[in-house]
Parts: structure tokens; C-alpha cells; sequence
């Protein structure tokens, strides 16, 4: 394996790199942890440390890391076409494969996707599409999209606009006209004094509340993730999506899922929707696709939608990657992994209901842990000030960063959103992994107890 000049590469990062989602000038002063290779769930960094990633990268390796099979097609796609475009009227046998994969693994009635480069780009991609549908379909003025706050759609300015982080919408103006918010459906907080199915039909009617404020004929989509992740792993009471899918059509407003991090398996399904029991009429999906192996996108195009863009001729958008060759190759070849080696179907059966079960001894008799839940491989709790209350520290997230801290120093990634402690590991993860990976997070929360 090769050697690596720690100290050199952290001060040549410093002075050249500007990193995302990074405070630059703690980081600075401490260095970066320098990540070197990886294998199944395992990273190493530059010292020489085991790393347990419970994260699957940015929630996206699900696949595992170290897959010899990827690369190979990689380097036999770049070989015979490394590079051409999906514009004006052309195509290639790699993107023609991955889009008929595609429509082999999505539900019926999903004949159609259109490819971006990652999650934000399919975001954006979605926002001028569904604008785009009902021009073509003479109702210009149906334009406004409604999020929800705490939601988290991407870095671009469609995408963080779209997404609730006001963290995101102090720093450049945003939300950007035509995009509105409704409160996030966590019962922990805001459903006090409801039981959790009440709860997710007062958390619809906030939905239903703002169409009727913006008026039905201007709303174009509501858009949610099935589960919110970045925002915390928030986990909807069952009575929430079928409610909301009642109201937009009731209102004809199209109903939006954001699969980026749902999508793929994550919670024991194909996508996060079928899991959640509610049908959009779009989905968008990036990550899990290409389980990060290459950055690739897709918005998956419903029927009824497809149809309406078939007819306005032109769609003016695309990107010069829309469709690459090689991540369309890298892709094909994930997620006939994750179908034909039951990787998918494992997470269902399997390794999602023993993380849940396992999840809940592990942090179960915790005093300031609470609110424990998840889904197929993606499960939370919070830090809580007194469980009995369900009340939250005051100063929100500052318990979790050091929960997160724990973790790091440990050599196991966890992520902290607010006082969320969030895990999404690869779906390849066994159960003697699970076991291993919870025995370090015990021992961490036991200390910061
Ligand atoms: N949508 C959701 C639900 C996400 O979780 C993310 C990223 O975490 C995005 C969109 C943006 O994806 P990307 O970072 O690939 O642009």
C-alpha cells in the first residue's frame, strides 16, 4: 500500500483546498483526517487507524467500498467510449442498458428518467420539469413548489432553496421566489399531546393548509424525502404520506419524492416511497445508483408526467455529463449487484429488522437518549435534556457534535444532525459488523453519559 506524508498532505490541503460543509478555520488549525483506502465497510486513514464507517460515505456507498468488479468496467467502458453526449438527438448502448435497468427496477409506470450528475442537479432537474409540465399542459402559472423546513435538498440554489436548512437560506438569499415550507412531520417535537398517527394527519394538513393559502391552481409539487435524512433521520407516522398523496391530488398538485438517500435499498425496498406506502408522480435519485463509485444522477419520470414533456417537444436542460457512458457502465453494473447478489432483498429480510432490533438494546437504557427509530439500514436517536418530557437540550446540536466527536476519536463515523445521532452504513454490512459497529457506539455514549 502506499506510504503517505501525513503532515505534507494536511498542509498542502489547508493552503489549496476549500472544503464543503467545513468550518475552514478549525479545521486548519487541526488538519484533516486524510482517508486513504477502503474496503467493505472499513476505511483507513493516513496513520494508519481502522475506520468503521457507519455512514456509507455521504450515505451513498451501498454497494460496500473495494468492489474489484466496478473499476473494471470502468476502465472497459472508458476504453471503447470514454465520452459522448446525450444532446440533440444521440445516445450510446451504455445509457440505453442502465435506462432499461432501470425501468426493470423501478414500480410500473416509471418508463422514463432523466439523467444528471448528482443529487442537487436532480433536484434542479425536477424543479424546471415540473414547471416545464404544467406549461406544457396551459397552466403557466401553477409554479410554486412547497418543501419542508428541515428538509434537505442539495447545494444548488434551486436544491438548497428547496430544502428547509435556514442555515443554508441565511447565507445567499434563498429560498429564491416560488419555493414555500411547511413544518417537518416529527412527532418527537411537535406532535406533543397526539399519538403519532394523529399526529401525521395534522402534519398533511399543514399541506393541505398552504395549497389552500397559495392557491391550488399556482402550486405545481409538493416535494419531500420519505424519510428527511440530513435532517435527521425524521421517520413520518404511517398515517403522513398516504394523507399527503390524498391532498395533492385531491388539489392536482404533483407529488414529489426525494429518493437521493432513500433510493437504492436503503430502507429495505428499491425506493424509500414503496417502503412508506405512497406513489409519486417523480422521483429523484443520485448516491445509491452508483453506490458513489461515480457521481451520477436520475430522475425517475412518471406516466402521466413523461407523457406531458413528450408532447411540449423541447425540454431546454441537460448537462454536458447527462447520461456519461462511464458512470452509466459503473451504474448498470451496481445495481444489478445490488439486485441479483439479494443485497437489496437482504436489507429487508435481514439486516435491516437485526440493526432495528439490535439499535434499540444498544441505546435503549441511555438517560439522554431517546426518540430511537429507523428503517432498513437507516436509524437515529436523539440527545434529550429529560426523556420523561421529551425535552430537547437548549442549545441544539452542540450535545450532539460531541457525541460525534466520540465517535470519530473512536474510529467509528456516525453523523450528528442538530442532537440527531444518525447511521446509514453500506447495505453490505453483516450482522457480526452490526454487532462490532454497536459494541464501539455503546462504549462512546457511555463515556459521554
Ligand atoms: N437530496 C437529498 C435527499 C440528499 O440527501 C442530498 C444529499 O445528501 C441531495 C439531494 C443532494 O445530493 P448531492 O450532494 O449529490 O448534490
Amino acid at each position: 500500500m502506499k506510504q503517505h506524508n501525513t503532515e505534507a498532505l494536511r498542509q498542502q490541503d489547508a493552503a489549496h483546498h476549500l472544503h464543503p460543509f467545513s468550518d475552514m478555520q478549525s479545521l486548519n488549525q487541526q488538519g484533516a483526517r486524510v482517508i486513504t483506502h477502503a474496503d467493505g465497510i472499513y476505511l483507513w486513514d493516513s496513520e494508519g487507524n481502522k475506520i468503521i464507517d457507519g455512514m456509507a460515505g455521504l450515505w451513498c456507498v451501498n454497494i460496500g467500498y473495494g468492489r474489484k468488479d466496478l473499476p473494471e468496467v470502468a476502465k472497459k467502458q472508458m476504453e471503447e467510449l470514454a465520452y459522448y453526449n446525450t444532446f440533440f438527438k444521440t445516445t450510446h448502448p451504455a445509457v440505453v442498458e442502465l435506462s432499461t435497468l432501470l425501468n426493470e427496477v423501478a414500480p410500473q409506470g416509471f418508463s422514463h428518467v432523466f439523467y444528471t450528475n448528482s443529487g442537487s442537479e436532480s433536484v434542479d432537474t425536477m424543479m424546471r420539469m415540473v414547471r416545464r409540465y404544467w406549461d406544457v399542459q396551459g397552466k403557466p402559472q401553477k409554479k410554486t413548489l412547497i418543501g419542508r423546513w428541515n428538509g434537505y435538498h442539495g447545494s444548488t440554489i434551486g436544491g438548497a432553496s428547496l430544502g428547509g436548512m435556514t442555515y443554508m437560506h441565511e447565507q445567499g438569499d434563498l429560498p429564491i421566489p416560488g419555493v414555500v415550507h411547511v413544518e417537518q412531520p416529527w412527532w418527537y417535537k411537535h406532535g406533543k399531546d397526539m399519538t403519532p398517527d394523529e399526529f401525521g394527519l395534522q402534519a398533511a394538513r399543514w399541506v393541505e393548509e398552504k395549497i389552500l393559502e397559495i392557491g391550488a391552481d399556482k402550486v405545481a409539487a409538493f416535494v419531500g424525502e420519505p424519510i428527511q435524512g440530513a435532517g435527521g433521520v425524521i421517520i413520518p407516522p404511517a398515517t403522513y404520506w398516504p394523507e399527503v398523496e390524498r391532498i395533492c391530488r385531491k388539489y392536482d398538485v404533483l407529488l414529489v419524492a426525494d429518493e437521493v438517500i432513500c433510493g437504492f435499498g436503503r430502507t429495505g425496498e428499491w425506493f424509500g416511497h414503496q417502503t412508506l406506502g405512497f406513489r409519486p408522480d417523480i422521483f429523484t435519485t443520485a448516491k445509491g445508483l452508483s453506490s458513489g463509485y461515480l457521481p451520477i444522477g436520475a430522475v425517475f419520470v412518471g406516466d402521466r408526467v413523461a407523457e406531458g414533456l413528450l408532447a411540449g417537444g423541447d425540454f431546454n436542460h441537460g448537462f454536458t455529463y447527462s447520461g456519461h457512458p462511464v458512470a452509466a457502465a459503473v451504474a448498470q453494473a451496481n445495481v444489478r449487484a445490488l439486485r441479483d447478489e439479494g443485497i437489496v432483498e437482504r436489507v429487508k429480510n435481514e439486516t435491516g429488522p437485526y440493526m432495528q432490533k439490535r439499535w434499540r438494546e444498544t441505546f435503549g437504557n441511555f438517560a439522554h437518549v431517546d426518540d430511537i427509530r429507523g428503517v432498513g439500514l437507516i436509524q437515529a436517536f436523539t440527545l434529550v435534556k429529560d426523556r420523561s418530557k421529551r425535552e430537547l437540550f437548549p442549545d441544539w446540536g452542540e450535545m450532539g457534535m460531541k457525541c460525534r466527536d466520540i465517535f470519530f476519536r473512536n474510529n467509528l463515523i456516525m453523523r450528528a444532525c442538530g442532537d440527531h445521532i444518525v447511521s446509514a452504513p453500506p447495505l453490505v454490512i453483516s450482522k457480526e459488523e452490526i454487532d462490532k459497529m454497536l459494541d464501539v457506539a455503546a462504549r462512546c455514549v457511555e463515556t459521554f453519559e
